[in-house]
């Protein structure tokens, strides 16, 4: 994988994650400024963006599948389960703002 996939999968990912724990985590303490500057991350979810940067730069595959269609996912059950709540709620809440954006013109 190049490192411009690689830095462009990553932003990606971060955006979901920032917007699951911008509105799922609003108590918790935000680091910020991990791998990038704009988003603020609780201790969970910024070990989920490494878990997920770690994994994403080991991928052997090439060109790399999207991670759901992978023959042989390299993520553990647990984080796998995390990844995919996230992905479902900021996937949703993506949806919905395009749409809400597009039925209010
Ligand atoms: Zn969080």
């Amino acid at each position: 994988m190049t490192i411009e996939k690689l830095h462009e999968d990553t932003h990606v990912l971060h955006r979901f994650i920032g917007l699951y724990c911008e509105r799922k985590h609003r108590d918790r303490n935000k680091e910020t400024g991990y791998l990038f500057e704009e988003y603020h991350l609780c201790e969970e979810c910024k070990e989920l963006l490494q878990y997920a940067h770690e994994r994403l730069s080991a991928c052997p595959h090439e060109p790399k599948p999207s991670c759901r269609k992978c023959p042989k996912p390299c993520y553990e059950r647990g984080m796998w389960k995390k990844m995919a709540k996230v992905m479902m709620y900021s996937g949703m809440y993506l949806g919905l703002v395009k749409m809400r954006k597009f039925f209010s013109k």
